[in-house]
């Protein structure tokens, strides 16, 4: 691990003292609410049911008499219905897979392109980036937010881009040892991939000049970070986002590595409690809520993230004075990342229900192999088609197969069983085994 300078984006705000840094988001929650309320039908309603006018809405202390937003909020309204601005005002859509099969989609205005590349510089600076660097970028491009996100920030902090986007190992390997990367940008699953396979491709570590990486999109642990910082002799750096909010760089790790900086002068952050929506003071563990407080286009008034952490707002040594959030340690829904896809087994189920022959009963389990995560749907057969050709059974494993890759979009392995073969349960059904040990649920 090399020794990391703590550099600094923006020291006026990413250092500002916590009264004056509330001010800030007061006034910019006051502005946000009398923005949606005026503009999106959906929120003014919720806020009218709830009985709240924007003026109840002082500062940020009253945010919690707002109500919450969901995933499925998005989905109702998509793709334009959370829209706070004229379709002509926005310049970019992002997206990433729904419950449906429907991607959820979140439209930026300039601002908000602006905002979430900000705070993407500001995570990239955290991570040692600075002109000088080069910058591979082998998140995907596309809808998906990591390879646009980070790309925009590098870019920002005047580093040359190399814009990889995902896959092809080789390749990718072949252009950070010719052109020198110095910053590397993926899932982490997928940077341990690249360490070990550069190491089978006959490269010698020594002869890479990579410093750092930000890594995220996907839960890791902190065994995973000893073992990048030693395949690749670098600093590994997390990096959390999300679509609904921006992006990649709403949170990120600075030199200390306890915890990422939330960038509360765009996103606020509550922790509530995921049973009854309760707010919880710093240091307690529960489910993630942000509002952003600074986004035109598509504003999200507390949503809900479904991620479980802690936040803490006690010093920290680099100097940020924002809060910082913990690892991921769970989900409060059934939410699996399946090599960066959001993966929902409901999406599976309803893919199963569409196949004739096929049984509703099946079993999600999920494997890292060669730091690849490897997805098994194991799938109940009727008694009708058990006693079926093999031929038959061949074909209808691979309509499940093309099934799921369309429409989940993720490859997994299909694997049929015998009528009755797996376990019912008399409570919540357990459809899923996660080998993977990257959260303590
Ligand atoms: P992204 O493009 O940032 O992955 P998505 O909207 O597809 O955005 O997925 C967001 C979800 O990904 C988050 O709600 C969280 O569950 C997960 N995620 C993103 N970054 C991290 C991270 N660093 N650690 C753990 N989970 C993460
Ligand atoms: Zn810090």
């Amino acid at each position: 691990m090399k020794i990391s300078e703590n550099k600094i984006y923006d020291p006026a705000i990413e250092c500002m003292d916590r009264e004056s840094l509330r001010a800030l988001q007061s006034e910019r929650l006051r502005a946000t609410v009398a923005h949606v309320y005026a503009n999106v039908p959906v929120y003014r309603q919720r806020m009218d049911e709830a009985g709240v006018k924007p003026e109840d809405i002082r500062g940020i202390e009253d945010i919690s008499k707002l109500p919450f937003t969901n995933k499925t909020d998005l989905r109702d309204q998509f793709p334009f219905g959370l829209l706070a601005v004229p379709q002509s005002e926005i310049v970019r859509i992002q997206g990433s897979s729904g419950t449906t099969g429907k991607p959820i989609v979140s439209g930026y205005t300039e601002n908000d392109v602006e905002v979430w590349t900000e705070m993407v510089a500001r995570s990239l600076t955290s991570a040692g980036a600075g002109k000088e660097d080069i910058i591979q970028v082998t998140y995907g491009y596309g809808l998906f937010t990591g390879g646009l996100g980070a790309h925009q920030g590098a870019s920002r902090v005047g580093a040359m881009v190399i814009p990889m986007s995902s896959g092809n190992t080789q390749r990718q390997l072949m252009m950070m040892h010719d052109l020198g990367s110095t910053m590397l940008c993926c899932t982490p699953s997928y940077a341990i991939f690249l360490g070990e396979s550069l190491r089978e491709m006959g490269y010698d570590p020594k002869e890479f000049r990579l410093k750092s990486g930000c890594f995220g999109a996907e839960p890791w642990t902190e065994e995973m970070r000893e073992k990048l910082e030693e395949l690749f002799d670098i600093n590994a750096y997390n990096i959390y986002g999300l679509t609904e909010i921006a992006g990649p760089g709403v949170a990120f790790e600075c030199p200390a590595k306890n915890g990422m900086h939330i960038n509360e002068d765009h996103v606020y952050a509550e922790i509530v409690d995921p049973a009854t929506g309760e707010p919880l003071p710093y240091g307690e563990s529960g489910e993630l809520v942000l509002t952003t407080i600074s986004k035109t286009g598509m504003p999200m008034l507390r949503y809900r993230t479904h991620d479980i952490c802690v936040l803490d707002e006690t010093p920290c040594s680099c100097g940020r004075t924002h809060v910082r959030m913990s690892r991921i340690t769970g989900r409060t829904d059934d939410m699996l990342i399946i090599r960066g896809v959001n993966v929902f087994p409901s999406q599976i189920e309803s893919v199963l229900l569409q196949i004739p022959g096929v049984a509703p009963h099946y079993m999600l389990v999920v494997d890292r192999i060669n730091s690849t995560d490897r997805l098994e749907v194991q799938v109940e057969l009727t008694d009708e088609m058990f006693s079926d050709t093999v031929a038959d059974i061949q074909k209808i494993k691979n309509r499940i197969t093309e099934q799921i890759k369309s429409v989940v979009g993720v490859a997994a392995i299909v694997k049929l069983v015998p009528p009755k073969s797996i376990p019912r349960s008399e409570g919540k059904s357990k459809r899923i085994i996660d080998n993977r040990g990257l959260t303590s649920k």
